[in-house]
């Protein structure tokens, strides 16, 4: 029987991020917000695990498929040796236009300068870019503005000859070296949000059985769904909003997707950077009142790439993220290349638990909390969070196959300790994503003679209450669940266990 023994924690645990019920073996997370590390040549999954981290980013944008692969298996052998369930998100690339390369080491670009930009895959020279993308070009108009190298250099196209010449003014100059970023604000470029090397990049994550895929540079809400057509349900679709024009959309968007990033570094770039706040605000009120688990990424404590602390601003930022109610928070180079990758996730762990320690989290969190969604699920999992409130319950239960009771529980943001009971050991990593859920694996229905019905299903919750969990006799727990069970999205029933003696 597939029961919370396979959650069991271990004993030797030091881990800050949850809190050990000593009688139960279950995992407690006791942060509501989690935190999403960024893996790379600087760290060290089990070290991150410990320090808080639940759950583990492979950027595609870098490494081969056979460093991926190892450190992939590093995630699951740590995942093993923690006894939790840690989710893998594969970000895909998407299509992230870069400059070539050149003759020597880079180019000197001095403001005011005129340089051309040719479609080539040669290698460039001073005054000369080539760009190895054909679709980039006949797409600009002379007045479009071009930043390179993540904004630190910016163009503005002046003429052009052909779709395949232009000639652009420097704006402000730096040094570019080969295969720096191009981001075009404000214009939709004609290109497939899934790149070849996406497709393929897709194929290996699905192989390896990563449990979240994320698509960059999301444009359009046909983007999302052209994915899901690929993905075909075998992972979690993330779209990252880092585009201005995603941003006209972005309620579509949202509903389309299974969660959602605030990548604030390409839109950072993108959009001006004042604008950057209110955007976040925007997707995270998006989310909210859609009731999709939503990430707030990059650069939340960036000066820990090299300082042991971050600046009180930092800490501000990542306290701002869990006050607005974000599932996680995410490190990036911090944790992938950084010098004190275990330093930034602790230090971001500690953040997250001084806000929800604050006594006015909880005001903020309700302000945040948006328009009822008229569902009978998310109209049952709002009454359950306040009877469970009002009966002082001891948890709300969440019996999940697909794992959208759990979600649409946490989108009450309960202030009981809410717990997903699902089968599929793939759902419970997911749903680590999502604020406040501990998943427990649970027996399937129909699996074994002693599961036959709901109220063996219900029965037997009754008994990880008391014998796992150690409730006693008089306590409530809260009970939501799909009837019949097994069927996804059919979340219809609220039950209150009154804990027998
Ligand atoms: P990236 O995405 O790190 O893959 O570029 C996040 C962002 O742009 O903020
Ligand atoms: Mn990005």
């Amino acid at each position: 029987m597939p029961n919370a023994s396979a959650v069991l924690a271990s004993s030797s645990s030091s881990i800050a991020m949850h809190m050990q019920d000593t009688q139960s073996n279950i995992a407690t997370y006791e942060r509501h917000c989690r935190i999403v590390a960024t893996i790379g040549p600087a760290s060290n999954p089990l070290e991150l695990i410990h320090a808080g981290a639940t759950c583990f980013r492979l950027n595609f944008s870098h490494g081969s498929h056979a460093e991926h692969a190892a450190r992939i298996q590093m995630i699951r052998q740590a995942e093993e040796a923690s006894g939790r369930f840690v989710p893998m998100i594969a970000d895909l690339q998407g299509p992230k236009i870069r400059v070539g390369t050149f003759e020597g080491e880079g180019i000197q670009l001095r403001y005011g300068q005129e340089v051309t930009l040719e479609v080539s895959k040669e290698p460039g020279r001073d005054g000369l870019i080539r760009l190895p993308h054909p679709e980039i070009l006949s797409a600009l108009q002379v007045g479009d503005e071009l930043k390179l190298d993540d904004g630190l250099m910016a163009l503005t196209i002046i003429s052009k000859e052909s779709d395949v010449r232009a000639v652009a003014r420097v704006d402000c100059g730096g040094y570019l070296t080969q295969k720096k970023g191009v981001n075009v604000p404000m214009r939709q470029l004609p290109i497939s949000a899934m790149t070849e090397k996406d497709k393929k990049d897709l194929a290996f994550a699905l192989e390896q059985g990563v449990e979240i895929v994320a698509l960059s540079f999301v444009q359009r809400p046909e983007d999302v769904a052209e994915a899901r057509a690929l993905v075909q349900g075998r992972a979690l679709i993330l779209s990252k909003i880092e585009k201005p024009l995603a941003m006209d959309s972005i309620d579509e968007i949202v509903a389309l997707s299974d969660m959602v990033m605030v990548a604030r570094g390409d839109l950072g770039v993108e959009l001006p950077t004042e604008q950057v706040p209110a955007a976040q605000r925007k997707i995270v009120r998006a989310c909210r009142a859609a009731g999709k688990p939503v990430i707030i990424a990059t650069q939340m404590l960036q000066t820990m790439v090299d300082s042991p602390v971050p600046t009180r601003a930092e800490a501000s930022d990542v306290a701002t993220a869990v006050y607005m109610g974000a599932d996680a928070v995410m490190l990036s180079a911090e944790s992938a290349v950084g010098r004190h990758p275990a330093t930034a996730v602790a230090t971001m762990d500690r953040i997250i638990r001084a806000v929800e320690a604050d006594e006015f989290y909880w005001d903020e969190l309700d302000a945040a909390h948006g328009e009822w969604i008229g569902t009978p699920a998310h109209a049952l999992c709002a009454s359950a969070s306040d009877i469970a409130e009002v009966l002082e319950a001891r948890a709300i239960f969440a019996f999940t196959a697909s794992g959208t009771t759990a979600v649409a529980a946490s989108r009450e943001r309960p202030r009981t300790p809410l717990y997903a009971l699902t089968p599929h050991k793939s759902v419970a990593r997911q749903l680590t994503m999502v604020w406040g859920v501990t998943p427990i694996l649970s027996p399937n229905i129909n699996e074994t003679a002693e599961f036959r019905s709901s109220d063996d299903m219900l029965a037997w919750a009754e008994r990880l209450a008391q014998n796992t969990l150690n409730y006693r006799a008089g306590e409530h727990v809260v009970m939501l669940a799909g009837t019949p069970f097994g069927v996804a999205g059919s979340t219809n029933t609220l039950k209150i266990v009154t804990l027998a003696g």
